[in-house]
């Protein structure tokens, strides 16, 4: 094996760029603007009722102070359509300005034309082409919504979804494939229905009058490497903005790290504009954990930045002390329960690293890449703590207090750091 040159440069891995189409969701003078170049987007997706206004309103705005850009709600029947209004004119009440999306399904084509009110107080509307209706009521119907869209210039996602996949299409695509000397796979007829119903529907609505920037495409399935085939070939074949999403993820670990797992695949290949993660709630599980979720994935890729990131060692048995872990779990809480104040006190403060180590022999090194970081002691260590600010040793913590002491550090350190970006802009 032959050892690299001592100084030959090795190249950071940086994800790739798909130029997408840019969509605008527009509330009033909020815009969110989605691919062609703008910030991969945070989605996510009430589970209220819709006709309890108040209650989904309550949600949407939780959603939207955990950092969701777009919530999605279902409007399913009438009493919903018509609650819609009032989500919308309670979030403004609040100062929410998160624009709304509905999610239809078999009646949408109703409801729009029945709740004009409802209709404008959306800024993106949800299609499901296999959910539109059959046969020949089937293009009427997609019509119908595509006809709303373009009179109240909203964006529609045309999202398609394997479990609610158009039958007919499917049928027709496995006959064909049975008709061929060497059929393929029927995993392959399935990604190949599912990327031509959205395309196919995304060509039907432009016919009509819709604004291809106004088009926003998903695929979504429940398999990693489902989602990963899929999402590659309407890359190749579309410059539509994309919506990612692994579809009934599952719960908590299983949830996370699947969506985790072929978002970042995706994303590093520049795929994807805007993402949600569909988790199922743990019983008692706050809504917003989706959103935590993906704005994590976000952030751990370095597309974006939202929150102060803090660095913590496993732990192992050079250290029996859980004090690091406490710490550490304390001041990325406190970090975080914060940040919805800092962002405009303290501008550039998601910047901020912080290291919480057990002990010394990662704890220092670790500790000096941080803007502020601190060494726990082993177990045998000498009962002190060196803090390191800006890469230098600043002081050495000892004692009680250690806990309590370097979360004040770390207040001040923002304090100074960035408050000044304040004072000086
Ligand atoms: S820094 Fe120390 S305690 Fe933490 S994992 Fe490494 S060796 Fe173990």
């Amino acid at each position: 094996m032959n050892a690299p040159e001592a100084l030959d440069i090795i190249e950071a891995a940086m994800p790739a760029q798909r130029r997408s189409r840019q969509a605008r969701v527009v509330w009033g003078d909020h815009v969110v603007t989605v691919g062609g170049g703008a910030p991969v987007r945070v989605q996510s997706m009430t589970n209220t009722d819709t006709v309890d206004a108040i209650g989904t309103a309550i949600q949407c705005k939780e959603l939207a102070q955990a950092g969701s850009e777009l919530v999605r709600i279902t409007v399913n029947t009438p009493e919903a359509a018509e609650a819609v209004p009032h989500i919308r004119e309670q979030l403004d009440r609040m100062g929410v300005k998160v624009p709304l999306v509905g999610d239809f399904h078999y009646n949408g084509h109703r409801l729009l034309s029945d709740y004009p009110a409802m209709a404008q107080a959306l800024s993106k509307y949800r299609i499901n082409p296999g959910n539109v209706g059959k046969g020949d009521k089937r293009d009427r119907q997609f019509g119908m919504m595509v006809e709303a869209a373009a009179k109240y210039d909203k964006v529609v996602r045309i999202g398609v979804n394997w479990g609610s996949l158009d039958q007919e299409l499917l049928a027709d695509l496995m006959d064909q494939n049975a008709r061929r000397p060497q059929p393929v796979d029927a995993k392959q007829v399935m990604y190949q229905a599912l990327v031509q119903s959205a395309l196919t529907s995304a060509d039907v609505a432009r016919e009509m009058g819709l604004n291809p920037d106004n088009i926003i495409i998903s695929c979504k399935v429940s398999g990693v490497q489902d989602l990963i085939s899929v999402y590659r070939a309407l890359a190749r074949r579309c410059d539509y903005a994309l919506h990612l999403g692994l579809t009934e993820a599952g719960m908590a670990t299983k949830g996370t790290v699947a969506s985790a797992t072929a978002m970042g695949v995706l994303l590093q290949e520049g795929i994807g504009d805007t993402i949600r993660v569909s988790l199922t709630p743990q019983p008692g599980e706050a809504r917003t954990q989706e959103v935590v979720v993906a704005m994590e994935i976000l952030q751990s890729l370095g597309l974006r930045t939202f929150n102060p990131s803090v660095t913590a060692c496993p732990g192992c048995g050079r250290t029996t002390s859980t004090t690091f872990q406490e710490l550490a779990k304390q001041i990325d809480d406190f970090l975080r329960a914060q940040m919805p104040v800092w962002k405009a006190k303290y501008p550039g403060v998601e910047t901020m690293k912080v290291a919480v180590m057990g002990c010394i022999v990662n704890g220092p090194g670790e500790s000096k890449h941080a803007d502020i970081g601190i060494s726990l002691p082993g177990t045998g260590e000498a009962p002190a703590a060196p803090v390191f600010i800006d890469g230098e040793k600043a002081l050495t913590l000892r004692g009680e207090h250690i806990a309590t002491e370097f979360h004040q550090l770390v207040e001040r350190y923002i304090e100074k750091r960035f408050g000044s970006a304040v004072a000086a802009g």
